[in-house]
């Protein structure tokens, strides 16, 4: 009888010490009851991304500029008891839970389980989402959604690199990322900034991002109802054309036939170009047979 008060009384204690100042801890980056003691500047932050931000910004100096080495926090300072000691879960002097997910490998402390953190080996860092919901792609070498298991396009060590709009190094970023049909990845607020800005591919292969089968069908019967004449037929038309008529040259092809059927959007991924050439075209050839006139070429 009195045993089992006891264990009670030990449960309760226990339940007290994981809740105790849970949610009353932390930065903006995580909610825990810890602060870090940088290896690298022997400097005390929350976590760090605090670090990083404090240290490895364009304010400080550059000399002085440097990223934690984040697998090599090996001392911590309980917030509640101001007691610093060796990386455990519970502090050692007043046995608060420091983080309620806790990571021994990457030193990560986190009470918002919410996020459904697991270490992934392969990765080497935590994750946010669950476990059940990710798989490694070995080639990508990163952490993929299950349903994009057996249907996405691998690209060698995918995550590795910069978004290609922010340029933030997208492997351990905080943002969602996304992967695209051609499998290049990048923040998914970039995306949508590139979406609100009329751009619709990728900015790494400018292939297109959505399916955009519709407007290339739209394109086709507009282009196919507007038939060239048959003295400019099967011309060829260089990158200059492009920029005369004030759009940035075609990254793909740098010449395109006149006919139709040959310089459909689809091989160009610009269809701007395309409609604008379109409807130039006539006045740009003359134009250019001019222009070569007069310049003797
Ligand atoms: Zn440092
Ligand atoms: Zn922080
Ligand atoms: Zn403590
Ligand atoms: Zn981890
Ligand atoms: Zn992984
Ligand atoms: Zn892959
Ligand atoms: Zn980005
Ligand atoms: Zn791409």
């Amino acid at each position: 009888m009195e045993d089992g008060s006891e264990s009670v009384e030990l449960i309760k204690n226990n339940v007290s010490l994981v809740e105790k100042g849970s949610g009353h801890y932390g930065c903006s980056h995580y909610l825990r009851r810890c602060k870090i003691i940088a290896p690298c500047c022997g400097e005390i932050f929350d976590c760090r991304h605090c670090h990083n931000e404090a240290k490895d910004s364009l304010e400080t100096d550059l000399i002085d500029r440097h990223e934690i080495p984040r697998h090599e926090v090996t001392k911590v300072i309980c917030s509640l008891c101001n007691t610093e000691q060796d990386v455990h879960q519970y502090c050692i002097n007043c046995g608060v839970c420091m983080g309620k997910y806790f990571c021994a490998k990457c030193k990560l402390f986190d009470d918002e389980v919410s996020k459904n953190q697991y270490h992934c080996d392969d990765c080497g860092i935590c994750r946010t989402g669950g476990k059940e919901n990710y798989f490694h792609c070995k080639k990508c070498d990163c952490c993929y959604s299950v349903l994009m298991k057996d249907n996405h396009a691998c690209v060698e060590r995918a995550m590795h690199h910069n978004c290609p709009v922010c340029f933030e190094f997208l492997f351990d970023t905080l943002k969602d990322i996304t992967v695209l049909h051609c499998g290049h990845t990048l923040h998914l607020d970039c995306l949508r900034n590139l979406t609100l800005h009329y751009r619709y591919t990728c900015p790494v292969c400018s292939k297109s991002i959505c399916d955009m089968s519709n407007l290339w069908k739209k394109i086709d019967e507009e282009i196919a109802s507007t038939p060239m004449p048959s003295t400019f037929l099967n011309k060829m038309v260089c990158r200059f054309y492009a920029t005369i008529v004030g759009q940035t040259p075609m990254s793909s092809s740098t010449l395109l036939r006149t006919n139709a059927k040959v310089a459909t959007p689809t091989i160009l991924g610009r269809y701007k170009v395309v409609i604008l050439l379109h409807a130039h075209l006539r006045w740009l050839l003359r134009w250019l047979d001019d222009y070569c006139w007069h310049n003797g070429l």
